[in-house]
């Protein structure tokens, strides 16, 4: 029986096969959480960020997070070393989360792994694991897209805060992604605009780096930021059509104008760096904002979220806030703790997914590119 590996690629009538083929235990999972929420092992680690949380229903019992300080020496992620480590944390990891939450691991009623997108070894890590400990424990496994779980992040409980409602836009801004996804349910997501090169993150690394700063500089930038003047030194935005973005041409002009100014005074950078920065991040959250506002006004949306380690940008959460109120819109912040790669966010994602029966086998396979696919409960 051939089973197809990838959702974007799974035809109804694939999924109908998986489904058969779990439709047994499926049945009495069903029953036995008549009574009950469900528990989910989420496990993450698409990238330098080893994970894994424990769910009931939407409320997080544990999200236990490692990260690989190893990296800092090379000035971004090493792929082999990120592997390296995940196989070393995966364990302790998924321990100390299964103890943090008080459960024990036959309580779970599933596993969710992200399966893409992401750095490919690192990827395996996780989904490996996934399949090992669900078959051992005989418990099925939910293989989920990690751009589903920078969404429905917004749906974790989290005292004092609202969910967004249907349709909402988000904006998920990350080291590796910028995009503004249509959500017209929780598993139903179109990605109306993204980046057509570098990301919003990697334009505040690569900015950062060009500034001195060590890797990750994005929050150093937004440090400095706030002690700067954002209108002293300002920066083109680009043209691009549509919804999508585009950084790469941001960096060139930093460097050309850096480049051009250390010629003149070799200490340009040190004695103007508060003002420099202001005025790199003050171009980079009007460059996102700008295209989030044309899509909700020509969609009419007035539900606004925002995603990814990005998010936790102070300008950028100002800004969107500030935005908010002029158009009129509901915004949506998650806590940091759910911006970055976390496990929890995999795991309330699985929650939807088992919702719908939407589980893998054990033929699943990471993978390093993973688009949303639209309308995949369909
Ligand atoms: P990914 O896993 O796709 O690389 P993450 O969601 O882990 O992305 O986010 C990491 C990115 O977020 C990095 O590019 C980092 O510089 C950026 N970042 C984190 N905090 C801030 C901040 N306060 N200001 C700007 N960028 C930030
Ligand atoms: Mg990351």
């Amino acid at each position: 029986m051939k089973i197809a590996n990838s959702h974007s690629r799974r035809m109804p009538s694939d999924r109908a096969i998986i489904f058969s083929n779990f439709a047994i235990g499926y049945t009495n999972l069903r029953k036995s959480l008549k009574n009950r929420e469900t528990i989910i092992l989420g496990i993450e680690s698409s990238c330098d960020d080893t994970s894994a949380a424990i769910i009931r229903g939407t409320e997080v019992l544990s999200n236990v997070t490692a990260s690989q300080k190893i990296h800092e020496q090379y000035g971004g992620v090493v792929p082999e070393l990120a592997s390296r480590a995940h196989q070393k944390n995966i364990i302790p990891v998924v321990d100390v989360a299964l103890k943090n939450a008080n459960i024990d691991k036959s309580e779970i009623d599933a596993i969710a792994f992200t399966r893409g997108p992401g750095l490919l070894g690192s990827l395996v890590v996780g989904t490996s694991f996934a399949k090992s400990f669900a078959m051992a424990m005989d418990k099925p496994i939910i293989d989920v897209n990690r751009m589903y779980g920078h969404v429905l992040a917004h749906f974790i409980d989290e005292e004092g805060k609202d969910k967004p409602e249907f349709p909402f836009l988000c904006l998920t801004v990350s080291g590796g992604h910028t995009q503004i996804v249509l959500i017209r349910d929780y598993l139903d997501m179109e990605v109306i605009g993204s980046t057509i090169d570098d990301a919003a993150g990697e334009a505040f690394d690569k900015a950062a780096k060009l500034l001195g700063f060590p890797y990750p500089g994005g929050p150093l930038i937004d440090k400095h930021a706030k002690l700067g003047d954002p209108s002293k030194f300002t920066f083109p935005h680009p043209q691009i059509k549509d919804y999508n973005y585009s950084f790469s041409g941001l960096k060139t002009s930093i460097l050309y104008f850096l480049q051009k100014e250390t010629q003149k005074n070799e200490h340009f950078i040190q004695e103007n760096l508060d003002d420099l920065c202001a005025g790199i991040q003050h171009t980079i959250v009007s460059i996102v904002l700008g295209k989030l506002k044309k899509a909700a006004k020509a969609l009419d949306i007035k539900h606004i979220a925002i995603a990814g380690g990005v998010s936790a940008n102070s300008g950028l959460r100002t800004a969107l806030l500030e935005m908010g109120e002029k158009e009129n819109w509901n915004t949506y912040i998650p806590k940091f703790e759910y911006c970055t790669d976390n496990a929890a966010m995999i795991a309330i994602t699985g929650k939807y997914m088992l919702d719908k029966g939407l589980f893998a086998d054990q033929s699943v396979s990471a993978t390093a590119r993973m688009p949303i696919p639209s309308q995949l409960n369909k």
